[in-house]
Formats: C-alpha cells, structure tokens, sequence
C-alpha cells in the first residue's frame, strides 16, 4: 500500500486561512457576525496526525463519519482539548460508545437511534439531520417526519438538541436546499423547540450558499484537509 503524503503543517495554515476568508466574506453578505459560525474541519480518513497539526494551528472542532475510526483518533489524541462532532449515519448498538468520545452528534435521523442515546447521567448535544432528497440512503429524516422525530428528542434525557443539520442534493444549487432547511428549522424552533437555532450544513464547495442561509456550524473537509487519502 502506498501512503499518500499528507498535507504539511504550512498548507494547513495557508487552506485554513482561504477558508476563514471565504466565511469571514459570505458572513457580510448576509450582514451576519463570522463569529457566530464554527468551522468543524472534517478529518474522516485522514491519520491522527494531520488532527494533531490541526490542533496546533488552533483548530478546535474536527468532524468524523465513522465510529471506528472517529474513537480511534479521539483515544490518540486524548491529550488534546479537542470537540470531536459526530457527521455520520450511526448504528444504534454503536450509540453509547461515540457519545463517550463525541461532543454533537449531527446525524440523528430516526426514533430507535434516539433511544439508544438516552442517558440519565449525561448529555450530549445533537442535530437532527433532514433529508433533502428522494433517497432514503442519503441519510436523514423525511421533512414529513421532522416534527415527530424532534418531539421523541425533547422528550428523551441526556440529548441536547441544537438545531438541524443536512447535506445539500448533488443535483441541484444548494442556496435553495439551504433554504428549505432554515424554513424547517423556523417550523420547529418557534413552536416546540425555542432552543434549537443552530443550523449545521454547508461544506468545501458550498459554504457561501450555506452561510447565507444562517447556518451556525459549517463542516468543512477537503478546502482545508486537502484530498482524502482514499476514496470518501
Ligand atoms: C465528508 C463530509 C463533509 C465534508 O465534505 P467536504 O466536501 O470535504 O468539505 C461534510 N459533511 C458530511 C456529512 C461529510 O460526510
């Protein structure tokens, strides 16, 4: 197997910083404060290193899309003061062992996942994640099912319910995607969960759509990581 050279600390810093720019422009345009949106960097199969050298240019939330993985890097790197965000579709019996490690979990998207994460000794931040396709394997709850799933959150201890999350369709502009989210997120902040404001969506090639849409928490992988090292 060859190892594919991993991005150096400098391209970090300099990928980092167009990053910052790019969020720091699209937060003017909508008139919002930058510092009210949090970069998540998404490291999934990059090696625990590359978090390491994220850490040290001040990066302070890394996001991961598979427990096995995720809980190996989080135990690497225990010494950091990381918050490691939980972005992929999760298995109920894996539920218990990512909230140990996992400070947000963004993709709660059904009932049973719920319940696996109960907890009358802890708490966990989540999101519930929308589908915003026709695919069921995209991952996410139906729009239609949004309201009942968001009540079975409130309703279950130790899940701290943020906000929602979604990826935009492959195969249409993301702005009105976005939109559709913040227009689900007004239906259910007002009425039945006036704390869950935050909108986690937008990534490497749509963050300025996203950013305009209000989102609060912007996933960001391959603009700062670089290339994934194998297919992902
Ligand atoms: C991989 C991933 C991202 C980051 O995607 P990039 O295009 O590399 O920025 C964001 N969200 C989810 C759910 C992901 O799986």
């Amino acid at each position: 197997m060859t190892e594919e050279r991993s991005a150096g600390v400098d391209d970090l810093r300099a990928r980092l910083q167009v990053v910052a720019e790019r969020v720091d422009g699209a937060a003017r345009l909508a008139d919002r404060d930058a510092a009210d949106i949090r970069t998540i960097v998404v490291t999934k199969f990059h090696p625990a290193s590359l978090v390491r050298d994220l850490a040290s240019l001040g990066v302070t939330d890394v996001g991961e899309n598979r427990h096995q993985e995720a809980q190996a890097k989080a135990r690497d790197l225990a010494d950091l003061d990381l918050r490691w965000h939980f972005i992929g579709q999760l298995q109920s019996k894996k539920a218990r062992q990512v909230r140990a490690y996992a400070t947000a979990i963004h993709s709660i998207d059904r009932a049973a996942l719920v319940d696996a994460l109960r907890s009358d000794e802890a708490s966990v931040d989540c999101f519930v994640q929308v589908n915003l396709t026709d695919d069921p394997g995209r991952g996410g709850v139906a729009p239609t099912e949004l309201g009942a799933l968001v009540e079975h959150v409130l309703a279950t201890p130790g899940l701290e319910l943020r906000g929602l999350m979604a990826v935009a369709p492959l195969d249409e502009p993301a702005r009105p995607a976005f939109a559709r989210v913040r227009e689900l997120s007004e239906r259910i902040v007002q009425p039945i969960a006036p704390a869950a404001v935050d909108l986690s969506m937008g990534m490497s090639h749509d963050l300025e759509e996203a950013v305009a849409e209000g989102a609060t928490h912007l996933r960001i992988g391959t603009a700062i990581t670089g290339n994934r090292p194998f297919a992902g």
